[in-house]
């Protein structure tokens, strides 16, 4: 029987979980609020927790699955969701040295991202040199994306400085077509578009099973409204703002005061501004639902037409709300409500799947 751990590093947390037999969950565990106000669950149990970096929460993430019965030597493998493969990392890979170069040579592409996922997987090295890990690129579900799609409209020299779309929330786009299979029992529709509404959000154009258009670019920062990331913004307006105040403080209040947040005032979380019910607040979700609509006609466009619809993401699964006015503005695609789907994001499971095709455990 194989046990495997899942790790999924962020910015400020860090997600475990493991499977066993038949890709079962057993449990899970997470460490968010990393060098802030930190809380530590490990499966139901949840406590404040003074987190003082990465690898001091990933070592008491570690010593509570141990408490639960997993320790770290009882594992046969781990998988790591790597956000950023650039051009090259576009399917999962044994992590090796090697590997690990080239991880840390896409950093500059996710610096918020990928120093903590090498971190992870250096980590569990040096803690079991022998285990056999698994990197899995968040990027690498759109390399398949045509090069007019791939390519911004700028000199050369932005080109070979590695300035090109990549797109993200890859290893949840296919999960999501996992799932789809799963339920429907059929090959996924000839036109999908896949909607991952969460903090984070994009949409995906899949046809014939592949992504061909993505609304995420250079870095998760392009495309819709999200929770605090202003999504596409005329890069003219960015040059000014940069030269008016500072390039850091562009950065931040792009990534963080931007938004559901940016444009409320209030709050970067749906679920609060769908309560609120107040003017900002009712502003701020119709400019998300608007621009994910507008969106998706660009999506559909790549596609030259469309035949379902599937939502994931803690969003696109939780707020009928949100799903309903999205697609109201999407009646005119004549999609019938049999062709609209929900489906539970997976990535960790999806995680799970390719370390274990990749290493052959049964
Ligand atoms: P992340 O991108 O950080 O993984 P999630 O996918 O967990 O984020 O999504 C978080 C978002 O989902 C928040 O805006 C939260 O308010 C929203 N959300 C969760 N449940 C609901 C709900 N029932 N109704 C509306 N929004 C919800």
């Amino acid at each position: 029987m194989s046990r495997i751990l899942i790790v999924n590093a962020g910015s400020s947390s860090i997600k475990l979980a493991v499977f066993g037999e038949g890709l079962k969950s057993l449990l899970t565990a997470e460490a968010a609020g990393i060098s802030d106000s930190g809380e530590l669950r490990i499966g139901r149990n949840r406590q404040p927790a003074a987190l003082a970096d990465h690898a001091d929460a990933f070592e008491r993430l570690l010593e509570g699955l141990a408490a639960q019965g997993y320790p770290a030597a009882g594992f046969d493998a781990a998988g790591h969701r790597v956000v950023h493969g650039g051009a090259s990392l576009t399917r999962p890979e044994r992590v090796t040295a090697a590997l690990l170069d080239r991880i840390d040579a896409c950093s500059p592409l996710a610096p918020l991202h990928n120093p903590h996922n090498a971190a992870a997987i250096r980590t569990l090295t040096a803690l079991l040199p022998d285990l056999a890990q698994v990197a899995c690129f968040d990027t690498a579900f759109h390399a398949t994306n045509p090069e007019t799609a791939v390519r911004y409209a700028v000199p050369p020299s932005w080109q070979q400085a590695g300035i090109r779309r990549y797109g993200f929330h890859g290893l949840s786009y296919e999960a999501l077509l996992r799932r789809l299979a799963e339920t429907t029992g059929t090959a996924p529709p000839p036109r999908l578009l896949a909607c991952h509404l969460g903090n984070g959000a994009s949409l995906c154009a899949i046809a014939n099973g592949e992504s061909v258009a993505t609304t995420m670019g250079y870095s998760p920062l392009e495309g819709l409204t999200m929770g605090t990331r202003s999504g596409s913004i005329d890069a003219g307006a960015v040059l000014d703002r940069a030269e008016q105040t500072s390039i850091a403080e562009v950065r931040r209040d792009l990534q963080q005061q931007s938004g559901l947040l940016g444009l409320s005032g209030l709050s970067n979380d749906m679920r609060a501004l769908l309560e609120d019910g107040g003017e900002a607040a009712s502003f701020a979700v119709e400019h998300f639902c608007y621009w994910c609509a507008r969106h998706a006609g660009s999506m559909i466009a790549a596609m030259e037409g469309i035949d379902a619809i599937a939502f994931t993401g803690g969003i696109g699964e939780n707020s009928e709300a949100i799903r309903t006015k999205v697609l109201q503005r999407l009646s005119w695609t004549g999609v019938p409500e049999s062709a609209v789907h929900v489906i539970p994001a997976d990535e960790e499971r999806q995680i799970a799947l390719h370390t274990g095709k990749l290493l052959h455990l049964e």
